[in-house]
């Protein structure tokens, strides 16, 4: 029993109707729930108990859950409703967000416009910070793992998938190799890195909502590391000559090799390119 959960605790299936699949990670399947009381329409991620190998893989989920207990509840971050265990799987029912993954938006409609991108850029931030705040490190910050809640323009933008984060505390360093090869920051390829990783990330993550390209590429695992450790951050190619310098500044200061000059959220949630923008708010940090 990974949960603790009582052995009357109510079934997934008597409390819900399952669904169409909304999308498959490393360790289960997510489809959408209906609440049989209420009508509710959510979603859950089973997560397949054949699939965790040590006791590794079942203290990751109990830290997802705890993880999605603390820092849900944030306006940009996907709520945890409840949670339910049986033989085969543990299951994460969560707020559905019907308007799909971020990723699927750009690779539609291209770069975003620096404003558009301001707009999402300052949520991501804001909610890393409150991750941060919260001594939580989510370790896999890329456009698959934000959601929305609809694809209409009053869609709202929420975080997701906190299966790889921790909880760190200020300057505690960690070694697991974890990420995703084009976020993954050049300290975590060393095996030696703090919350600071996750800053990166949001980097990679700015660069492609301004361009709609990956900042470090290559057709191998191998060559994208070479790239990120390499560093080199091209804003010579089309369309960086026709973005702000305001813009490019921001992506600099998260790509920063070096984490003790890197921005912290809170530096960025300041910066001239969010707040010149138009749409930064009053942060008092
Ligand atoms: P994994 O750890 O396997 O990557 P995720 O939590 O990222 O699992 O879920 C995998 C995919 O399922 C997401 O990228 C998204 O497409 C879809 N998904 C996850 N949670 C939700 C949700 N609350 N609403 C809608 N789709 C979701
Ligand atoms: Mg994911």
């Amino acid at each position: 029993n990974i949960l603790g959960k009582a052995p009357d605790d109510p079934r997934l299936e008597d409390v819900y109707t399952l669904g169409k699949q909304l999308g498959k990670g490393a360790f289960g399947i997510v489809r959408q729930a209906t609440k049989k009381a209420t009508g509710e329409v959510l979603a859950v991620k089973s997560i397949a108990k054949s699939k965790l190998m040590c006791k590794e893989d079942v203290k990751d989920v109990q830290a997802e859950v705890a993880i999605m207990n603390l820092v849900g509840g944030h306006p940009n971050v996907v709520t945890l409703k409840s949670t339910h265990e049986d033989k085969d799987s543990v299951h994460l029912v969560m707020e559905l967000c019907a308007g799909g993954e971020l990723f699927d938006t750009i690779v539609e409609s291209g770069n975003l416009t620096e404003k558009k991108a301001a707009e999402v850029f300052r949520k991501m931030v804001e909610v890393v910070h409150h991750c941060q705040v919260l001594g939580v490190m989510h370790r896999d910050l890329k456009p698959e793992n934000f959601l929305l809640t609809s694809k209409e323009a009053e869609g709202e933008l929420k975080l997701t998938d906190f299966g790889l984060g921790v909880f760190f505390k200020s300057a505690q360093r960690f070694k697991d190799l974890v990420g995703s090869p084009y976020y993954v920051a050049p300290e975590v390829l060393r095996k030696n890195y703090g919350h600071e990783a996750d800053l990166w990330s949001l980097g990679v993550i700015l660069y492609i909502l301004l361009s709609g390209l990956p900042p470090f590429w290559g057709d191998t695992e191998e060559q994208i590391f070479k790239m990120v450790l390499r560093g080199h951050v091209d804003f010579k190619t089309d369309p960086w000559p026709k973005l702000s310098e305001a813009a490019k500044d921001c992506v600099k200061k998260l790509l920063e090799q070096d984490v003790s000059k890197r921005a912290t959220a809170a530096q960025i949630l300041k910066h001239d390119w969010l707040v010149k923008a138009g749409v930064a708010q009053d942060v008092s940090l």
